[in-house]
């Protein structure tokens, strides 16, 4: 269907060329191009059509409707522009066949846009027609491909299945197919690939780039998704086997050790948290550094863990720390492990933004004289004017904040420390691996004892004044609430959401003391709130997410969710966690919005039967994909290229056995095409 490859001297492109060597491609158009992160030939090759069109045949104008969408041929006749903003143009013309005529409007286009349409050109547009209120057909801003004159019937651009590229550094479609088509004439197919044959990938970027079909397109951007996970894979064992090299400072636990564990802490550790600690233990005496993620869902007990080995690093006479997303979460992890690690002799210290002036500068000297064995903080404790004395082992509770390149600077401080890091997320595992692969998992899957199961029901708006009443009720009874409100954007929103909630539910029950708890309030006002909520005086709490309501308020047995289809169900998992960590009976009332769909029902209707966070999670990924699910910052470090999060990710495992396989063989995985290494 293409001509014929050019002859094979002409196959001098290698995918790892700068851009700028692709034939046809101006100096400008390729600077741009690296700006936009295309700086080789593979990354080019690699951004790959989002949108197949079917041109085997054209619709005509006689047969567009309103409202489908249609590709057509046309010429294009009459064309007039009028100034916009901006030195923008709106550009109206009539396009015809010779079957009809209709009329196209483009607005914000640039002068030269204008010029590029001439008048009597062919153009291919794609686009949904629609009725104008005199019931006149019009197509507005349909995607446009201007045919150059003699080329109409280019093998490229109609008469076959045609990719549409995304317009980077302004190459029109047209354009970045023929640069395309140039690409693959000529590269060179004696490049190193990783999952299959070069040859082979060569044809996947083919099929991709110019399908004959559109399963065809599938399977070739399935084979470089193969690749890309090979890839993935190979980069993630690389980084564990540096990792297992690090040494690391030898730290016992003794049985004097354990004693003191057992005899300050106020309850016995679950079995899932002592072998948690054996498997920690046994990392920081192995002379290796630890790397390694403690998993366990919202209360299952890692923040006892993690003290327990800080203890353990404190008594083997080394420093440690703990870094918390948030102040209010350093805060509290600071007052939950006070009582207990100070009773064994443990001496902490506590250091957010809010320890200013002198007393910042006297912990900062006890820190660096070793008189504090376990700093408490925000990612503000791993920056350079923070100096330890011997840092031995770090924690990082990571509640999705911390990008890896967080993690990546704390590798690097002290001396290649220890660490652990804390998730309270339940990742499915494909997605866990991607993210975590390079470290050992220790994984608490049992609460501790005591704990009532959640009882969720999904509710209605007009379900509310009962609601409250339940909550009244429920602070009566000297428990307390916390109502959740979604907050679409930090700031006056959010100030604004929880405070007409906080006035509507003291409308309806005015005699239970409310406070509201947003990202606006300065943190001393945060901390007293969250205090008065804890003693009690405070009943109900309205707070938006963006505070962690991450407190641990063992009365607290009712969470209320208002609008909660805007949220994510792991995430609502996670905050319906903040309630049942009491024998009490605990009770999550999730409220959809009047306007939400019925699938939202059904999407939430999930977590009135299960309490399982994994598979909570999986569902998660498969409906709204891995942001939600892991931060926008780190979804946006598994940077994959071809491979999808969702239906491509669950081969991560097979990739990672084959690549662990082939690297125990002594085989080296090198790709061209996705630069590694
Ligand atoms: P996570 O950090 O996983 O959310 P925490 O370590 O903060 O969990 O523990 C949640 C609550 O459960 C805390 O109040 C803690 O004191 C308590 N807790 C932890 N481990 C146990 C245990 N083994 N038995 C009883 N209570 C526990
Ligand atoms: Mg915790």
């Amino acid at each position: 269907m293409r001509p014929k490859p050019p002859a094979s001297n002409d196959a001098h492109l290698r995918l790892r060329d700068p851009v700028s060597r692709i034939p046809g491609l101006g100096p400008a158009r390729a600077r741009r191009l690296e700006e936009e992160g295309v700086k080789t030939v593979g990354d080019f090759l690699l951004r790959l059509p989002f949108r197949y069109e079917d041109r085997r045949r054209y619709g005509t104008v006689a047969t567009l409707a309103p409202g489908e969408a249609a590709t057509v041929l046309v010429r294009v006749r009459g064309v007039r522009s009028s100034r916009m903003r901006r030195g923008l143009l709106r550009i109206e013309a009539i396009a015809d066949d010779e079957t009809g005529a209709i009329r196209v409007v483009w607005h914000n286009r640039y002068p030269s846009f204008a010029t590029s349409l001439g008048s009597g050109r062919s153009a291919v547009l794609y686009g949904t027609p629609t009725l104008t209120p005199r019931g006149e057909l019009r197509l507005e801003n349909p995607e446009t491909e201007v045919v150059v004159p003699g080329e109409d019937a280019d093998p490229l651009h109609s008469g076959r299945i045609v990719g549409i590229h995304h317009r980077i550094a302004s190459i029109p479609p047209r354009v970045w197919r023929s640069l395309a088509r140039r690409t693959l004439d000529r590269l060179a197919t004696d490049f190193a690939a990783a999952s299959a044959p070069a040859e082979e990938i060569r044809s996947g970027l083919e099929q991709a780039h110019f399908p004959e079909s559109i399963e065809r397109a599938e399977a070739g951007r399935r084979l470089l998704a193969s690749e890309e996970l090979l890839v993935l894979a190979a980069g993630i064992e690389e980084k564990r086997k540096r990792l297992r090299k690090r040494p690391g400072r030898l730290l016992r636990a003794d049985d004097a050790l354990r004693q003191v564990a057992r005899e300050v802490l106020p309850f016995p550790l679950t079995a899932a948290q002592k072998r948690a600690l054996r498997e920690i233990a046994a990392d920081l005496s192995s002379g290796r550094a630890m790397a390694r993620l403690l998993q366990g869902d919202v209360g299952s007990g890692k923040t006892v863990v993690a003290g327990l080995a800080l203890l353990l690093a404190a008594k083997n006479r080394v420093q440690g720390a703990i870094m918390a997303p948030t102040e209010i979460l350093a805060e509290q992890h600071a007052s939950a492990l006070a009582p207990w690690m100070e009773r064994a002799g443990v001496r902490l210290g506590l250091l957010t933004g809010r320890v200013r002036g002198e007393p910042r500068r006297a912990l900062l000297d006890a820190l660096a004289a070793g008189k504090i064995d376990v700093l408490i903080g925000t990612h503000a404790l791993i920056e350079a004017p923070v100096r330890f004395r011997d840092l031995a082992f770090v924690v990082v509770d990571e509640q999705h904040r911390f990008g890896v390149a967080h993690r990546a600077r704390l590798f690097g401080k002290g001396e290649s420390p220890h660490v652990l890091v804390m998730t309270a997320s339940p990742i499915p595992r494909s997605l866990a691996w991607a993210i975590y692969g390079e470290l050992d998992v220790s994984i608490l899957e049992e609460k501790p004892p005591g704990r009532s199961p959640i009882v969720t029901r999904v509710r209605e708006e007009k379900g509310r004044a009962k609601i409250y009443r339940f909550a009244a009720e429920r602070v009566r009874a000297g428990e307390r609430v916390y109502v959740v409100v979604p907050a679409i954007e930090e700031g006056r929103r959010e100030v604004a959401a929880t405070r007409a909630t906080a006035e509507r539910i003291a409308r309806e029950v005015p005699d239970v003391p409310i406070a509201t708890l947003h990202g606006r309030m300065p943190p001393e006002q945060r901390t007293r709130v969250l205090a008065e909520f804890s003693e009690g005086r405070v009943g109900i709490l309205v707070a938006t997410t963006v505070v962690e309501v991450g407190v641990d308020v063992p009365e607290a047995t009712f969470m209320i969710v208002e609008n909660a289809e805007v949220f994510g169900l792991a995430q609502l998992h996670q905050l319906r966690g903040r309630v049942g960590r009491s024998p009490r009976r605990s009770w999550c009332a999730l409220i959809v919005g009047d306007r939400a769909g019925e699938d939202a029902r059904r999407r939430l209707a999930m977590l009135e039967q299960t309490s399982d966070g994994f598979v909570i999670a999986e569902k998660d990924l498969e409906v709204r994909g891995p942001g939600d699910l892991l931060g926008s910052r780190q979804a946006g470090l598994l940077a994959m290229r071809v491979a999808d999060p969702v239906r491509d990710l669950t081969r991560l495992r097979e990739a990672r056995r084959r690549v662990v396989e082939r690297m125990a063989r002594g085989e080296e995985i090198v790709s061209d095409l996705f630069g590694y290494p």
